[in-house]
This record gives C-alpha cells, structure tokens and sequence, in this order.
C-alpha cells in the first residue's frame, strides 16, 4: 500500500501540469493520438476510469523465468538476456523477411526469429537487454523461439514479457502493447477510486477493496491476486443487480394486484377451439399463470420457451381470462410489426370472444371492434374499460394512456426492454400493481435467472409443438457458396421466400445500414438479378419498414435482406429458407433465434450459415447448429466455447453485462444475494451508502433486469 502511495505520487509530480484524474479523456493522457483514442472509444473506452475498468479477459503465463541452458520444448517462459546478433533475412522459398537474434543470458544463447516484423531489428540493438516470452520450440539446431513477445528492459522494468500477463480483448488496430501500456501509465489513479460496498460486508466476504482489485487484475502478482480480485468484482456485480432488481420489485409489491378469477368454461371453450391441441408444458405454464392472477399478490414471472415453441397463446389464455374479469390486460412487444401481428393473431384466436381489443403504438391505432376508430377515442375507452386487451410497442409507455383496470402486463421478448420502461408500464396502474408475465426465447439457466432476478417464477416451455419438421441446416464454407445459390434459386421458382442476415461490419455502423446494403447490391445486381429483393435496417422510418414487411408477407419480395437487430418474433410461414452471412461472429443461441424464423409452415425449411473462417474452432461450434434444435442445448455449447461473458453479456441480448461474475459460481451469487436482502430489509440502511446509492443508479440505467 504505502509503496503504491510513493508511486502514485511520483506519477502525480510527472504529470502535474496535465492533472490526470479519472474523469480526464483518453485523448489526454500522454501518447494517445487521435486514431488511438477513437479505436478505445469504439470499445466504450472514453475516460480514464474506463480504462482502468477495461478488464484483461485471460492473462499468458511468463512466470517462469527459464535459463536458457535448461528449456524445455513445448515449455512457456520468460527469457532475459542481452542480445548478441541480430539481422534480417529473406527466407529463400517463400519470400518472407525473416529477423533473427541470438540472446544471451550470462550462460547459454537462444536462438529467436520473427517473421515479417522487420523493423524489430532496428528497434533492438546488439549488447540491448531484453525480455522475452513465449513457447520454446523444437528445430533441427536445437530450441527456439519464434515470434515471441519482447520488450526492452528499462530501469529493469518490464509490462509484457514476465509474470500473468493481462490479455486484452481487442479490435481492430490496437494491439496488447498499447493497452498495456496506457493501463500501466493511469493504474496508479486507481487510489482514488472509492469503495462503495458497506464496510461490514467487504469483512464478512473477506473481499479485497475495490482499488487493489483493479490493480491487481491488471498487474497480478500471481494466481492468487487474479482469484482475489475477481472475487470482489463478482461480488460487485451481482450484489448490486440483487439490490437494483429488489427494490425495482419491492416498490411495486407494497400495492395489490387485482386478482381474476379461474372462468374454467370459457377458458375450455378458448383451448378446445384452437387449431390445435397445446402441449403439456403450455398447459402447465397457463396453469401457473392462471394460479398466479388469482391472487392479490402481483405475479412476477418468466415464461421462457425457444422460438416457435408457442408462448403467445399462453399469454393470450391469461388475457383472456383476465378479460372475462373485466380486467384489463397489454401486451407490450418490441416492434411495430410485431405488435400487428399480435393484434391480427390475437383478433382471429377470440373471434368467438366478445372482447375488445386495441392495437396502439405510435404511428397505428386499430380495434377489432371499430374500424376508425381514432387515437382519441381509444385512450378514451382504455381509460373508462372499454378496452380489455391493448397490444403495443414502446409507444405504451410513452403515451398518456390510463387505464380503469389494469390487471396483467405481459412483456415479449423482454430482453428488449430496460428494468426502467418495464417499471413505468407496470405503475401506469393506478392504486394496484398489475401481475407481470415476461416472455423470452432466450434460455437462461437457472442460476442466472435467480441472480438477476432474486424470487422470481419460472415456467419454461421445453416441448416443441408437434408436427414441426426439423429444419436442415448446414455450414456453408466459401467454395460451396455458388452451390447454395443455386439451390435458393430453385426453392424460391417453387414459391418459397428467404431471409438474409447480415453481421456488422465494424463499430460506426451500428444500424447496420452499410452491412445490409452491401449485402443486398450484391444479391440484387450481381447474384440474383432477376427476383425482386428488398433491405430492411435501423435507418429506415417505421412506415418504410413496415411497406417492406408487408410485401415480403405478401410474397411479393422473395429475399429480405435484413440486420441482425431489426426483427424479432415475425412469422412468415412462407419463409423456408434463412441465410447467415458472416455466422462465426454470432453466438449459437442467436443464430438459433434466427434460425426460428423459418421452419414455420408446411414446407422442408433450410438454414444456411456462410461463413469464410477456417478456424477450427469455429467449424466446430457452428457444426453445433448442424447436430441440435434446441436452444439450450446450444447455449450450454456456446458457454464452452465463449464464456458466459459472451454469451449473455452482449447487449444484443439485452442481459446486464456481467464482466467478470461467472453465472455459475452459485456460492458467491447466493452471498450476494442474502447481503442484498440483507442491506435491503433493515429498512432505512441503504441511505448510509451514498456510494453506493450511486452504483445501484447506474446499473440501473445500464441493465435490463426484468
Ligand atoms: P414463440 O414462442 O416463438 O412466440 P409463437 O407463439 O409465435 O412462438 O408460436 C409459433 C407458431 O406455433 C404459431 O403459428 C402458433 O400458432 C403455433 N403453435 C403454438 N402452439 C402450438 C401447438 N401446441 N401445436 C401446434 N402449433 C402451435
Ligand atoms: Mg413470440
């Protein structure tokens, strides 16, 4: 501690005349050019503190410190030594510049070469002293090291080549140097940052503060300091998105819910005229749901069922019940389209129901009752409880809407929306607290779910309907691409429509607009030039997007090219054939989603995944989606191959970000959670932290909870 007090301080006298803190932009801190800084924004890297909050995602082992005289081949270690030869070379066969060096450690001399780096040989000088790390390798003259990591000795400090070395998750033109190095020059700001979890729980966790955490996953000393400091920031972690989601739910259970009562025969009457018959998990999840809205206790539960597994007629049996209470009910989704086609499936399924139903979001207002009907007048009747079912976009929650009734919220797809939308839904009821139903294809395990959402119910839906024909899938590597453009073409002269999804191509284009036209100006002019294709991204106006899904419902579009983001949860039955450009940058669980798009109707569906990566690891998870359908099968796949991290932490999928906190670490989460309760129920304790009444705000603002 006090060595890093001197250090700080040293570090404070150097760079007096800038005044570094925590707040201070990247672009101000010595050596960082404009490019530079622009590369670190685009990894959310804009202040100081975010960079010290920029965790490594592994770190390479150098701590071995190997005397040159006694390598082992295949061995990881670090080497010092003086350098007695160094050159360039140009490899004989294939034209490759080839920078070789002896180094010398007092003892014995290695042999070192890099391949078409040739500014290290003016970089590195004869008689310089370095250190290098990498894995020794076997060559007809004896050991070697090829390509490794070096790094000057100056005043016998060394950041990349010794010890844990941090590994940064990186894009494009930033390199672990230059991450290493800008993290080294501000770590020692990380004084300063305060520790916000009350002091009596960093003592009964035995948790490090958080200043020495940062520190020591920067810069561990070994293994120990890693475990430690993840430790905390797990802890952190969850034991504030425990806090955030507990008192989220905590000011909305003070009021009753206004219960509704089983109407056994008309709910029988609903199941028996259905199309078909619902499998014994939607029976069971309707049931719960049923159980639920009887009580005066507001339900907080989470239906999860994969794509196409048939949540939405669970919803709509709790909304219809509740209707038959003269209770009110929303249905609240992530897109426009979405919502009309809930509204037309929802109108068709209770035709034999007398029950109104409104359709409003921003630009559409409908009612199954009233054909012109006006904004006006449908506030007017969800405000006297004339409307029992209204079915809508974001839009709801921004609208001045009242309602007389409001009984049961139902939320799809809900990891599109944020813990504070959820929230102002749910109190637009006034003097109770309606039951809360979230729907989500994505699954979650079960740990997860409890860490994120505290007590919350969970019916899942596992069984898929029955009938459905599997869909074919197949990895498309790039020299069988031609080939899988002619079979579309016959599927789509035999009727059948295709959906095209296309990956980001880098940071700026967060809409996705340039990724999808380039998309679809090669489909159109060069590959199939005479079918009617149209491109669907963030940049278009709703009513524009909504033209292009109308005609590609109608079949009057055959290809729909399209980003990653845009849509969820459509049904186009037509639709038998998905295509994924770019499939190695999603997770399994996504390109699974999109896969359920298709494979909806009568016809054999195909979901093909292009892809140009030849790493092995990659065929190997993306032949994953050839061996399974089912979503969890794949997402447990996908944490093997990504980590946790990953794969529920993009905000794609909407989860809150957990960096560091592992969803399967069931101690600490169960820790966190009896501190959370713990701080929560001794009433008036939370305001003694201010520090933390601060974190709990920001998670807030940046996570999804429920
Ligand atoms: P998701 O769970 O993805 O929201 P949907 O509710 O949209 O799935 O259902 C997908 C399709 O499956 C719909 O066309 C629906 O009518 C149909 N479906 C739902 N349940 C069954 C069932 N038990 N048997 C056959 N088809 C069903
Ligand atoms: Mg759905």
């Amino acid at each position: 501690m006090k060595n890093r007090l001197i250090q700080s301080r040293i570090f404070y006298k150097f760079y007096f005349k800038m005044i570094i803190t925590l707040d201070t932009k990247i672009e101000r801190i010595n050596k960082v050019g404009a490019a530079t800084a622009k590369r670190l924004n685009s990894l959310g890297i804009e202040k100081v503190s975010d960079l010290l909050f920029y965790f490594p995602f592994r770190y390479d082992d150098f701590s071995k410190q190997g005397e040159i005289g006694k390598l082992e081949i295949g061995q990881n270690v670090n080497i010092t030594g003086h350098i007695e030869l160094i050159q360039n070379k140009r490899s004989p066969r294939k034209r490759m510049n080839i920078t070789e060096a002896l180094i010398n450690d007092g003892n014995d001399t290695i042999k070192i070469i890099w391949f078409n780096q040739p500014f290290i040989a003016r970089q590195l000088k004869v008689g310089d002293q370095i250190s290098v790390a990498g894995k020794i390798e076997n060559d007809y003259s004896g050991p070697i090291m090829k390509s490794p990591t070096y790094e000057k000795i100056m005043n016998g400090q060394t950041i990349h080549t010794k010890g844990l070395v941090p590994i940064y998750n990186l894009t494009g033109n930033l390199t672990q140097k230059q991450i290493r190095f800008l993290i080294k020059q501000v770590l020692p700001l990380t004084v300063r940052i305060e520790e916000w979890i009350p002091e009596k729980i960093m003592i009964s966790q035995k948790l490090i503060t958080l200043d020495e955490a940062i520190e020591k996953m920067h810069s561990p000393k070994n293994e120990t300091d890693i475990q430690d400091a993840k430790k905390r920031l797990a802890f952190g972690e969850i034991f504030l998105l425990q806090i955030a989601s507990r008192l989220s739910k905590n000011n909305l259970e003070n009021l009753p819910a206004l219960p509704s009562l089983f109407k056994e025969k008309e709910i029988k009457e609903f199941v028996s005229g259905l199309p078909f018959s619902l499998t014994d998990d939607q029976r069971k999840a309707s049931w719960r749901l049923i159980q639920d809205t009887k009580e005066q206790k507001p339900m907080t539960r989470l239906l999860e069922g994969d794509v196409g597994s048939g949540k939405t007629v669970v919803a709509v049996i709790g909304m219809l019940n509740t209707a038959l209470n003269k209770n009110q009910s929303v249905l609240m989704v992530p897109t426009e389209i979405l919502a009309v086609q809930h509204f037309e499936s929802v109108k068709k399924m209770l035709k034999n129901f007398d029950i109104n139903i409104t359709l409003l979001t921003r630009t559409k207002n409908l009612n199954n009752k009233n054909d012109s009907i006006s904004k006006k007048e449908i506030l007017e009747d969800i405000k006297n409880n004339k409307t029992d079912i209204i079915i809508g976009t974001h839009s709801l929650i921004q609208e001045k809407i009242q309602f007389k009734r409001l009984s049961l919220v139902i939320i799809d797809e809900q990891h599109r929306f944020g813990v504070e939308q959820r929230k102002i839904l749910l109190e637009k009821s006034q003097n109770n607290s309606p039951h809360l139903l979230s729907m989500t294809a994505t699954p979650i395990p079960r740990s997860l779910a409890l860490a994120l959402y505290g007590d919350l119910n969970l019916s899942v839906i596992r069984q898929m309907p029955k009938g459905r024909k599997p869909i074919i899938t197949k990895v498309v590597p790039e020299q069988k691409r031609e080939q899988a453009y002619l079979f579309i073409k016959n599927q789509i002269k035999e009727g059948r429509q295709v959906f095209v999804i296309c990956p980001l191509i880098d940071m700026s284009d967060k809409l996705g607009v340039k990724s999808v036209k380039e998309e679809f100006k090669k489909l159109n002019e060069i590959i199939f030039p005479d079918i009617r294709i149209e491109m669907l991204h963030g940049k278009l106006k709703t009513k524009e997007k909504d033209e292009i899904m109308r005609n590609f419902l109608d079949k009057k579009t055959k290809i729909l090219v399209s980003t990653s983001v845009i849509e969820v949860g459509v049904d186009v039955p037509n639709a038998s054939i998905m295509i994924i450009e770019g499939s190695d940058r999603f997770g399994l669980a996504q390109l699974h989603q999109f896969r359920g798009r298709v494979g909806r109707g009568e016809h054999q569906s195909y979901c093909f995944l292009f892809t140009d990566s030849r790493s092995e690891k990659t065929r190997e998870r993306l032949g994953a989606m050839e061996k399974y359908d089912d979503g969890f099968s794949l997402s447990k796949i996908d944490l093997k191959f990504r980590g946790p991290g990953e794969v529920y932490g993009t905000s794609q999928k909407g989860f809150p970000e957990l960096k560091i906190a592992s969803l399967f670490d069931f101690e600490l989460i169960d820790n966190a959670r009896k501190e959370a309760m713990t701080i929560i129920e001794e009433n008036d304790e939370l305001d003694k932290y201010p520090l933390l009444l601060d974190e709990i705000e920001k998670t807030k603002k940046i996570s999804r909870l429920e």
